[in-house]
């Protein structure tokens, strides 16, 4: 090891952190057993790469908030970053907690750079040789300590290195936003970190987007490797009760200090890394084997075992929808040019197109979708309409309001009821129809509904596959259901946009549920009671309503 970084001693972060006898939470930094973290604490990866865009995903008590800590304080001492350096926490608390607590320990534990800090008991902004170290909290659009939004203040807090920790619970929009500071930047760095949450979001997201570097030990007696995040649980063995790492190929114990990084995509630029607990030489391997077979024996849960000790995302099944769940509603049909109605239609604005679903109940609470599409302008949302002989139409009240309502008023004169739509948090009950053909939904409720629509076979089906019943099946699936505790304790379900945030015809799906409340069953289907087969349906002269 030593002589692996004795020729960078001077500026090589862990090495430094090593000779100085850097104290982190009491205990001096050590090499050994810890080299999954070294590489992590340079800013230039051991196969070269410089890192601009740097993503940590983790599980907790990995040690990777402290060696970032380090990295920043050699950076700052060593004027690597000479417009400063930002952390941002996602809340005030966080701030205070992490900089008011651990990183003000850093600085008084060790003098080497204690001494070059004469505001130790700052909060918000320290000096460290002659770079600022700002800790800042973002909270839902603003930033605690520092204004985002105002130009002028971006200008005069510029920065050439932006870490954001506990990524997951950031606002997206804010995340963005924070970039600003590196405008000036010619280094232009940034490091995402946090355990993930929801599978394909935050975190999770920018991991897959990245290189996927993960830490691969090499077996003394066979020569091959093992990741022991993709190997979990098999790389546990157990010996007498005790646990060791195992090579996964021959059985042998491994030692997890024989590992490099290894990228899945190297040829991608930003760097990312995915390391667990299991990588922790303090962590007694016999008992995580245990929190797995019981999460709850443990006090824990299986979705808080996967994210906080393996750094897995993880998402119960009932809390999404997963694209196969979607393709399993399909039916042999294909998509439908026309249809003798009555029909309904759900439609969702999504620059610059309109998604629409047309379709009908069949009996009781089941549903056939007959046309899904994606339209220019409200002309051919109209089109669509008359095609399909659609006296129903539930559609997204916002961010359009006004348009909606105006093409409502064209519609109503060819027989078509628009009923623009408010989803709402907060509403007492599942639906509200006002007089005045605006409907209100329960927002939680709705999206319960389609999401039983898909998993209850039968309930909804959907027109062969095809193209668009790929894009349909995808945007059904980008939403996740998830817990919310607010500062009184209080407990409620909320939907939240996960992956590419696409989720135009989930929402066209809860508007098509809406609207068929409004319409009856087409008579081709009231006369096949025993079979979801359209038996009795008659072919008629094509294009004669167009
Ligand atoms: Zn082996």
């Amino acid at each position: 090891m030593v002589s692996e970084t004795a020729k960078n001693a001077a500026t090589d972060v862990p090495y430094w952190a090593w000779v100085n006898k850097i104290l982190i939470d009491g205990r001096p930094f050590q090499l050994d057993g810890r080299r999954y973290q070294l590489e992590m604490m340079r800013p230039v990866t051991d196969d070269g790469k410089v890192k601009l865009g740097e993503v940590v995903k983790k599980g907790t008590q990995t040690g990777a908030t402290m060696g970032k800590a380090i990295e920043v304080c050699h950076g700052a001492l060593h004027g690597l970053y000479p417009q400063g350096i930002i952390i941002y926490f996602p809340s005030k608390v966080a701030v205070e907690d992490y900089s008011g607590a651990r990183f003000k320990a850093l600085l008084t534990d060790n003098d080497i750079i204690g001494k070059h800090c004469n505001d130790i008991n700052a909060v918000h902004k320290r000096r460290i040789g002659k770079t600022n170290v700002s800790f800042l909290g973002c909270s839902g659009t603003t930033i605690i300590g520092g204004m985002a939004k105002d130009s002028t203040t971006v200008r005069q807090n510029p920065a050439d290195w932006l870490l954001l920790d506990e990524r997951d619970l950031f606002d997206d929009e804010m995340a963005r936003q924070v970039n600003q500071r590196l405008g000036n930047s010619t280094i232009n760095r940034r490091t995402d970190m946090g355990s993930p949450k929801l599978p394909d979001d935050g975190i999770d997201r920018l991991y897959s987007n990245s290189d996927m570097r993960r830490w691969q030990i090499k077996c003394d007696h066979c020569r091959k490797s093992t990741c022991m995040e993709t190997e979990f649980p098999q790389c546990i063995g157990l010996r007498d009760g005790v646990g060791y790492p195992k090579c996964v190929h021959c059985g042998s114990e491994i030692d997890r200090s024989k590992g490099i990084w290894v990228p899945d995509h190297p040829t991608v630029e930003t760097v990312g890394y995915w390391f667990s607990q299991l990588l922790n030489p303090n962590r007694d391997l016999a008992h995580v084997l245990k929190e797995y077979d019981d999460p709850i024996a443990f006090d824990t849960t299986e979705a808080e075992f996967q994210r906080t000790v393996l750094g897995v995302a993880y998402a119960r099944a009932e809390d999404v929808l997963r694209e196969t769940e979607v393709y399993q509603c399909c039916t042999s049909d294909q998509m439908r040019n026309l249809h003798d109605g009555p029909c309904a239609m759900g439609f969702d604005v999504g620059y610059p197109l309109l998604h629409v679903v047309i379709g009908h109940r069949i009996q009781g609470d089941r549903y056939r979708i007959v046309k899904m599409a994606r339209v220019k302008d409200w002309p051919a949302l109209h089109d669509l309409a008359q095609r399909f002989n659609v006296k129903s139409t539930v559609g997204d009240a916002m961010p359009e309001s006004h348009k909606i309502r105006e093409w409502a008023k064209t519609e109503a004169r060819y027989g078509n009821t628009v009923y623009p739509c408010y989803v709402q948090v907060h509403l007492k009950t599942f639906d509200n129809w006002g007089t005045d053909n605006i409907v209100k939904v329960n927002m939680t409720e709705i999206f319960d509904e389609s999401h039983q629509m898909v998993v209850n076979p039968g309930r909804l089906l959907i027109p062969r596959m095809c193209e668009e019943v790929k894009i349909f099946a995808h945007q059904m699936c980008m939403r996740a259901k998830f817990i919310e505790t607010d500062s009184r304790g209080q407990v409620s379900y909320h939907y939240k946009k996960v992956g590419d945030k696409q989720d135009h015809y989930r929402n066209a799906v809860n508007f098509f549920h809406l609207a068929c409340k409004k319409v009856g069953v087409p008579e081709s289907n009231r006369k096949n009671r025993a079979t979801t087969q359209d038996m009795s349906y008659t072919l008629r002269n094509n294009g004669s309503r167009t």
